[in-house]
């Protein structure tokens, strides 16, 4: 199988990613989601990790790695 040279793009922002995540079977073909936009999901729609992963995808793997220590109370 060819490799495909082409980053992914956040589904979010649009911005073109740095480098290339597995795709995530709830995402578009090649899309994926940056660090910032998980953070701002986060708090914006106020989801849990569990959502987050359940849409976008296991963090490092399917999307980029949010490597922000959140000093965020609302999980667990
Ligand atoms: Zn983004």
């Amino acid at each position: 199988m060819a490799k495909n040279p082409t980053f992914m793009t956040c589904t979010c922002c649009g911005e073109p990613m740095e480098k290339k995540y597995q795709q995530w079977w709830n995402q578009d073909r090649g899309h994926s989601l940056c660090a910032l936009c998980a953070i701002w999901i986060k708090h914006r729609e106020n989801k849990s990790d569990g959502d987050i992963i359940r849409i976008y995808g296991e963090e490092g793997i399917h999307r980029e790695r949010v490597s922000e220590n959140e000093n965020s109370s609302a999980g667990d």
